[in-house]
């Protein structure tokens, strides 16, 4: 939980769990299948990137 994003750089995206507030990388492809969800490693959660609490993107 102590995940610190902002201190990274390139072209990373990340997106927050809404369910635990986990940050996590996610591929930019990722992002852009909105048919695909992203999956929590912290509590397994899966949602919509659109459903995620902050999407950090670079
Ligand atoms: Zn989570």
């Amino acid at each position: 939980m102590s995940d610190a994003p902002f201190e990274k750089s390139g072209n990373a995206n990340w997106a927050q769990c809404p369910k635990c507030d986990h940050w996590f990388h996610v591929a930019t492809t990722l992002l852009r299948m909105t048919d695909v969800d992203l999956i929590c490693p912290g509590c397994g959660h899966s949602f919509a990137s659109s459903d995620a609490k902050e999407l950090l993107e670079h």
